[in-house]
């Protein structure tokens, strides 16, 4: 009996312990994939049978954003929790290039940064677009290894390709002279963008194997679907989409190996993975542009579908399956890691994101809260429950100004997904509290040193 009881105390002890080990998290950024790109948000065509799988055990999140229409905005903001506007990594032109002097500053604590002071093993896989130059490197900013391109995989064209390149169907493979780094160093250059997707797939596999006994921190913002389009030539030429669908698609079989990985090790019930976009689709870019589904526009514009991109959360045992509509955002990731490694929020900072795991792991409702759009450091629209107002609008390209509204254009979400029928006329009341929101907002704002200069 004696016996018995001290069995039982020793396993529950032991289970203990490893109920006890820090959780490790993996955040898969996909690049200008859409929200009606993926089989579980409505593809008819692409085929995405692990990201399924993935949404069916895991959440999956309808109203899920990413916090800025472009590529560098958006990944300073996951990275760091923070709007854009806060650590400067916005203005005019957008994005970074190559000729950037500018980059994430080195004051900005990112979720790596704050990982790592918890013992974390930190690896950066993919593309960076945060910065070349020193202080705002991977390495600079919390990962103990980066694998991948520094900025876009359209950038550094070669001098004689032809204009619209990018956009084709089938790029020259060597058409642009981006490198392939790692730990900072060009490996290969130019990078052979056809197998980036696979050889970044088995660096993620690397790493999870050797980092499985300490707890780990795994960021893979992958460099497509963002043109040109490149899939290896397993993918290539299998989808019903084009080569924008085959990138898709491998991207697909990448989570899957990730999760494998994962249920193979057995770290699958203590490791939280993320799948998202880094905003929209690129809709100028015709048959390689993708799909924003039933949302209005896409990359680069304020408009729903620039913004709002798929997004799911997964961790077997821990998250309930099922369909969440809540408002969440890329800037929740910091403070969500960040309460499951069970680190302290960076001090004096301040924060746009919200800890996710009341949502993720009991099912509760996230505390309601305005979300901001912004298209570089001017605020274009705000979102309060299902209503959205528009101050500026403005498509993603092609239109050189932005159109200001006063009234705000005003629309249902809900009701009214697409943004089609603007009811300000209406709901006085509705405009009079998101306007009041916003003034709350901006005066708390203190824009950062502009690095996109
Ligand atoms: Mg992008």
């Amino acid at each position: 009996m004696k016996l018995c009881f001290l069995l039982l105390s020793a396993v529950a002890l032991f289970t203990g312990v490893l109920h006890a080990a820090p959780p490790n998290v993996i955040i898969i950024f996909a690049d200008d994939l859409g929200y009606g790109d993926l089989g579980c948000y409505g593809s008819p065509v692409i085929r995405t049978p692990n990201l399924d799988r993935m949404a069916s055990e895991g959440l999956r999140f309808t109203d899920f954003y990413s916090a800025s229409e472009v590529c560098t905005p958006s990944r300073a903001a996951l990275l760091t929790g923070r709007l854009p506007i806060r650590s400067g990594m916005c203005g005019n032109r957008r994005v970074l290039f190559p000729n950037s002097e500018g980059g994430l500053p080195p004051a900005e604590i990112t979720i790596a940064e704050a990982l790592k002071e918890k013992g974390y093993a930190t690896m950066h896989i993919g593309k960076w677009h945060l910065g070349i130059h020193a202080g705002s490197r991977p390495l600079d900013q919390g990962f103990d290894h980066s694998f991948g391109l520094p900025y876009s995989n359209d950038m550094d064209g070669r001098p004689d390709l032809p204009k619209g390149s990018s956009g084709s169907p089938n790029p020259p493979h060597d058409g642009w002279n981006v490198a392939l780094l790692r730990d900072g160093e060009v490996v290969e250059q130019p990078a052979d963008q056809t197998t980036l997707t696979k050889r970044y797939t088995e660096e993620a596999v690397k790493f999870i194997r050797e980092k499985k006994s300490s707890p780990f921190f795994l960021y893979m913002p992958h460099t497509f679907p963002h043109v040109p389009m490149f899939a290896s030539p397993a993918f290539k030429g299998k989808s019903r989409a084009g080569i924008y669908g085959d990138a898709v698609e491998e991207l697909d079989w990448s989570v899957g190996q990730v999760l494998d990985t994962l249920r193979q090790e057995g770290l699958a019930e203590n490791t939280l993975v993320f799948f998202t976009s880094d905003n929209g689709p690129w809709l100028i870019m015709g048959d390689q542009g993708g799909s924003a589904g039933l949302l209005k526009d896409g990359k680069g514009s304020t408009w729903e579908g620039g913004m709002r991109v798929p997004g799911i959360a997964w961790m077997p045992g821990r998250i309930k399956p099922g369909v969440t509509t809540q408002l969440a955002s890329t800037m929740d990731l910091l403070p969500t890691a960040l309460a499951l490694a069970k680190a302290p929020a960076p001090k004096d900072v301040t924060l746009d994101g919200t800890d996710l795991a009341p949502l993720l792991f009991e099912s509760k409702p996230l505390p309601a809260r305005p979300y901001f759009y912004y298209r570089g450091d001017q605020l274009f629209a705000c979102r309060l429950g299902d209503w959205k107002a528009h101050f500026q609008t403005q498509t993603g390209y092609g239109q050189p100004k932005a159109e200001a509204h006063e009234p705000p254009l005003l629309f249902h979400l809900g009701r009214d997904p697409s943004e089609k029928r603007n009811v300000a006329a209406n709901h006085a009341d509705v405009l009079a509290r998101i306007q009041e929101a916003v003034k709350q907002h901006q005066a708390g704002v203190v824009p950062g040193v502009p690095q996109l200069k």
